[in-house]
């Protein structure tokens, strides 16, 4: 089983499932002309989903966050500017601007993966990058981001600020997100997947939330017709059912918390989580375990920190496999 890409490993509800390839088959007898390249009607679904009175011109979207980072990058990057991140963090995001000809400055965190405001600063003061890149909760550690060090980093640039939201949807019940910071900040960017949460990998949508003006940027770098008629049906379709879509958050959440207690009990720390996956650390050898849990059919993520690996919360039954798993190899290990 594959507990490595942090996917939603919970297939989409089989009643959803038949609702999108119904708007599908209907959007697939018109594929002989070019799709709506506003796709106003997937914006108009995406703002309501995200509510905070956010409307369709504050939307933008692309095949996966990842092409809406690159854009982000081919719009405000590129040679002789900069964006600053804080690794460990989302390694596409150094590769995407390495892609774009943009610079990368690596930030440093605080103890424990954490970023204070103050640090956040000083990094911004020091580097004055033209960009800077959070990720919250942060991949591949889980751990949150405060607003408190979003809107300073805010103050102190007068540069574009993202935050990578695309595990959002597993926070804390009622926890405001970086949405909730969009109001008078024209350049604060906040992207999203349908990836993760919505168990819509395979279909690639990506979007942002931001000022309209950001928008109007990246229809300046964006291909025509980036997003074809079927991607935009299907995340429609899927939007309309945004309740049973989410209902497996819930389920999933509960098997990182039990991730986050028997881990420990086992003799790896954990960080907190408020993702889809932990990252737990006292790992002697992680290839050494990485590897063992392969041969028991388990597939995890060794991401290069040291004495650390990375788990995707799976189904129930795929936790618990997992655990009893780590549990034989703990027992070699020690
Ligand atoms: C998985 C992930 C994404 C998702 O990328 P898509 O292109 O939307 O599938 C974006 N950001 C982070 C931090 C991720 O972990």
């Amino acid at each position: 089983m594959r507990l490595n890409v942090n996917e939603n490993t919970h297939p989409i509800p089989e009643a959803v499932a038949t609702d999108i390839v119904t708007a599908l088959a209907a959007a697939v007898l018109g594929v002989n002309r070019y799709p709506d390249r506003e796709f106003t009607e997937l914006r108009d679904s995406l703002a309501g989903y995200l509510g905070n009175s956010l409307t369709r011109d504050n939307i933008w979207a692309a095949n996966g966050s990842n092409e809406v980072l690159q854009q982000i990058l081919q719009a405000f990057g590129g040679p002789g500017r900069s964006v600053l991140g804080f690794p460990p963090t989302y390694s596409m995001h150094s590769i995407i601007a390495a892609g774009t000809g943009t610079r990368w400055i690596a930030g440093e965190r605080d103890a424990d993966y954490e970023l204070s405001p103050e640090t956040a600063v000083r990094w911004i003061e020091t580097a004055t990058p033209d960009l800077v890149f959070f990720c919250s909760p942060n991949n591949p550690t889980g751990t949150p981001l405060s607003l408190e060090t979003i809107a300073a980093a805010y103050d102190a640039t007068d540069g574009i600020v993202v935050v990578d939201e695309a595990y959002a949807e597993f926070a804390p019940e009622g926890v405001q997100t970086a949405l909730s910071l969009l109001e008078g900040r024209e350049r604060l960017i906040v992207s999203r997947t349908m990836s993760k949460a919505f168990a819509f990998a395979g279909a690639r949508l990506g979007y942002l939330a931001a000022d309209p003006a950001v928008a109007d940027a990246l229809r300046l770098v964006r291909l025509p017709y980036h997003l074809s008629a079927l991607t935009q049906a299907a995340a429609i379709a899927a939007l309309a059912h945004s309740t049973e879509m989410l209902r497996m958050v819930d389920d999933i959440k509960g098997q990182r918390d039990r991730l986050l207690e028997e881990l420990p009990k086992l003799g790896y720390p954990v960080l907190p989580s408020w993702s889809n996956f932990v990252l737990f650390g006292g790992v002697a050898d992680p290839h050494a375990v990485f590897e063992a849990l392969l041969e028991q059919d388990v597939i995890i993520r060794d991401i290069g920190i040291p004495h650390h690996l990375r788990v995707t919360a799976g189904t129930r039954a795929e936790t618990s496999a997992f655990l009893s798993a780590l549990r034989t190899i703990s027992r070699i290990e020690s």
